[in-house]
């Protein structure tokens, strides 16, 4: 389903063209190696740690990689860093002090992997990805996600750095009996998408979700189509902030649904957005932000309120980009 292979063309197009059977089936394979439509490599992701996943991503692209295995490595950066206290190892638990942690993944055929409310495993967008893979499931949470994950050869271990946990005890401190959502709303998750070069497009996500949430709490991020969406006809959105808000209007496949319909990567990802102020009388108190990748390389992102920033690699460059929120 719109993976692409020949000229940029789908398997259907040939089919319904007729080529299939014109062109001699061994001459049509020699050429598949050669005819695939080129792409310039890009990877776009959220925040300040995008940049080292990036350069993780656009190594494998850079070998000819797919777009797949580079959004994996990209993220698996962040996830492996104690000092991003948002993703994996080092995350910000919830309000009793454990490390929960959401992924999704999603390749160019539409196929979708996620795991969520994940505890000890340091990579749950691989545990995502083995979903993806190796079941018919898409998605697997709490301890069966965790069960999955050891008999798959992930090895369990402490999540809860020294210095997020001491961060967690001074915030239980100032606990007040209403702050059920946690005061510190952090919006730090990595989603990264790229485009292979031969055009396939992939995204992932990974979180350690809002500090301090409530126990069992699962935001956007492991959700296909709020925290990531790909299509490889159209393009792929990621989003990172307040996740419930991201559920509630499908973020990430309306980005795509948008592009669809002809809207810019950009006014895709701000329409997005827009639909979410609106919904709060114009001027939420929160922040969501969305990164965009259309089929031809062209990228959006935008952001609700100021300070959200991505990294955008493509050639030689990996640069990070401030946003300009809507609101301020
Ligand atoms: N979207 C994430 C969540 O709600 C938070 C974030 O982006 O940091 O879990």
């Amino acid at each position: 389903m719109g993976e692409r292979t020949y000229l940029g063309m789908e398997r259907r197009d040939f089919i319904k063209t007729g080529l299939i059977t014109t062109v001699a089936p061994t001459l049509l394979l020699a050429n598949i190696e050669t005819i695939k439509r080129a792409r310039n490599p890009i990877v776009i992701s959220t925040w300040n740690h995008g940049v080292k996943a990036n350069e993780e991503a656009m190594k494998v692209l850079f070998s000819k990689g797919s777009a797949l295995d580079a959004v994996e490595a990209g993220v698996k950066i962040s996830e492996a860093d104690p000092n991003i206290q948002s993703v994996g190892l080092g995350g910000r638990p919830d309000k009793d002090g454990h490390v929960t942690l959401d992924a999704c993944i999603m390749d160019s055929k539409g196929n979708a992997g996620s795991v969520a409310y994940l505890m000890d495993i340091k990579h749950p967008v691989s545990v995502a990805r083995k979903v993806m893979e190796l079941t018919n499931h898409v998605m697997l949470v709490g301890q069966g996600a965790k069960s999955f994950a050891i008999t798959h050869g992930f090895k369990e271990e402490n999540l809860l750095t020294e210095e997020s946990r001491t961060a967690w005890l001074k915030w239980k401190k100032k606990l007040g009996k209403k702050d059920d959502l946690g005061p510190n709303d952090d919006h730090d998750t990595i989603s990264l998408l790229a485009q292979d070069s031969v055009g396939n497009l992939a995204g992932a996500c990974t979180t350690s979700g809002l500090a301090y949430k409530i126990p069992g709490r699962v935001g956007d991020s492991p959700i296909i189509g709020a925290g990531l969406y790909v299509d490889n006809e159209i393009g792929a959105a990621g989003a990172t902030g307040r996740g419930e808000e991201v559920i509630k209007t499908t973020g990430s496949f309306l980005v795509v649904e948008l592009m669809r319909q002809g809207y810019t990567p950009q006014d895709a990802c701000r329409e997005a957005l827009g639909r979410i102020i609106r919904r709060h009388g114009g001027n939420p108190g929160f922040q969501v932000a969305y990164i965009a990748l259309r089929e031809d390389g062209e990228i959006g992102a935008a952001a609700i309120r100021k300070g959200f920033k991505y990294a955008l690699s493509s050639g030689n460059k990996n640069k990070l980009h401030s946003v300009k929120g809507i609101i301020n």
